[in-house]
């Protein structure tokens, strides 16, 4: 398939997305959102990341989730987005939102991880540089740090927003209790924060337990990353470990596919088959059961993959009798590689 070089993007595109507030702040979210982690690096054709983009933009997914870290190397991945950008997109930055991330590794030096305020606002202008923005939609603020005071931290994301480079501000991977004293400081501030990123999947339920009611009140909305818990809530893994899966590509630990959770896998994919959904489909429309989640934040390594996803919001509700089912064999896997983060502080 050939691309057309001049982009338009598609009249129906909001046709059928659905869009959720985000908590109670007045930003609206589509229910999926993509991610660019992986599959927005050099390593992969500038072609078709760009496909990918055009299919997501075309089909009402108007968030793209971005960090100053993703790659390889990093970086790239929001310097190709800043070529596509300017490329195909310039048209329709009002109808986007894009979002950055500061907090993990970046650079060596003492400037180049954690949430002071050096690292947060020079690392937020690198990025608006690298994808030619004049700001963010939404910047995070990206693991929680021990050694930066919170107050300082939750300052820096105030003054991004109050220096125009950022609209929203939230944070990633905070503990419910962090999340509560960061949230007390912003609203002081005069900032309040807008939204929570933390992982969620079919396999990691950790945010169940304080997270979900904690952001409930406190206005803030839920973006739930790895909601197809990085692959292995599909039929990637069914029949072996393909070489260019990000299993295969040894980009995720092979500690994550034991085989009590190939055996849960099989499983979900036989309760999908008979909801008429893929598996990564349910697991997407499992993540959005919730209504305190504003968006799931998936990712994509083909145009392919992105419609399967899509087609989670075609889903129909779920029985009791169906969660029920899920609930056997959706428990934590140990793949949340997050955690150390979490309660680092
Ligand atoms: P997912 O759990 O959605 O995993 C995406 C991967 O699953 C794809 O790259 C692809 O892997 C595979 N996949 C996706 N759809 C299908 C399908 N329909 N059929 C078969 N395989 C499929 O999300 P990610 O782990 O990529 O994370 C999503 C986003 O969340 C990131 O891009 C980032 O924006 C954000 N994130 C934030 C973090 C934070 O600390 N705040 C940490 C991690 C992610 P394959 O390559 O094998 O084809």
């Amino acid at each position: 398939m050939t691309y057309p070089d001049i982009y338009r993007a598609d009249d129906n595109r909001y046709n059928t997305m659905p869009y959720h507030r985000s908590g109670s702040t007045g930003l609206k979210l589509p229910a999926i959102t993509l991610g660019l982690w992986h599959n927005f690096g050099d390593d992969r054709p500038l072609d078709t990341q760009r496909e990918i983009l055009r299919a997501a933009f075309d089909r009402g997914v108007t968030h793209f989730d971005l960090a100053n870290n993703y790659g390889p190397p990093q970086g790239s991945a929001e310097e190709n987005f800043g070529r596509i950008m300017a490329k195909d997109f310039a048209p329709y930055r009002d109808e986007m939102i894009i979002s950055s991330k500061a907090g993990w590794y970046m650079q060596d030096g003492p400037y180049g991880f954690g949430g002071s305020r050096k690292y947060l606002v020079a690392s937020c202008d690198a990025s608006l540089h690298r994808m030619g923005l004049d700001y963010v939609d939404i910047f995070y603020h990206h693991r929680p740090d021990p050694d930066t005071p919170i107050e300082e931290t939750v300052a820096a994301l105030d003054f991004l927003v109050r220096s125009g480079r950022a609209l929203y501000v939230g944070v990633s991977s905070y503990s419910p209790e962090l999340t509560r004293r960061a949230q007390a400081i912003a609203r002081e501030l005069g900032t309040p924060l807008t939204i929570h990123q933390p992982s969620y999947s079919m396999f990691n339920r950790w945010i169940e337990d304080e997270l979900l009611d904690t952001c409930a009140n406190e206005g803030m909305g839920i973006i739930a990353f790895s909601a197809l818990a990085q692959g292995l809530l599909t039929d990637r893994y069914l029949d072996g470990v393909p070489a260019d899966s990000r299993l295969g590509a040894h980009k995720m630990s092979s500690d994550f596919l034991g085989e009590d959770t190939l055996a849960a896998i099989r499983a979900l994919n036989e309760i999908a088959l008979r909801r008429g959904q893929s598996l990564a489909q349910m697991a997407i429309s499992w993540v959005l059961r919730r209504p305190e989640i504003t968006s799931a934040l998936i990712g994509a390594s083909s145009v392919k993959q992105l419609e399967d996803n899509l087609g989670a919001l075609e889903a129909a509700p779920f029985s009791d009798e169906e969660l029920a089912e899920i609930d056997k064999w959706a428990i934590d896997r140990g793949i949340n590689q997050w955690k150390g983060a979490t309660e680092s502080v």
